[in-house]
């Protein structure tokens, strides 16, 4: 957890500076490099956003198939609790 003495409390990870200084004095942090460095390494090992493969056709079929289905049952439903 970063420390700045000047400011005499302890600053978030992502509150502090890129250079390691505090955002309030603007002095060096006690362990400012090393939540930089943390950081910079969260950041980097996050995989790129890679775009979805699109939809098969034949999930898209499955899924007009269950519609179809459940508004007959639906129907089926509504006939019997009238009839
Ligand atoms: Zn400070």
């Amino acid at each position: 957890m970063p420390w700045c003495t000047d400011c005499d409390r302890f600053l978030s990870p992502s509150s502090v500076r890129d250079d390691g200084t505090c955002p309030h004095c603007g002095r060096a942090v006690e362990g400012g490099e090393l939540a930089v460095r943390a950081r910079e390494t969260r950041r980097s090992a996050e995989p790129d956003e890679e775009p979805l493969p699109p939809i098969p056709w034949h999930l898209k079929l499955l899924a007009a198939a269950i519609v179809v289905y459940l508004a007959w049952r639906l129907v089926q439903g509504v006939d019997w609790l009238l009839g």
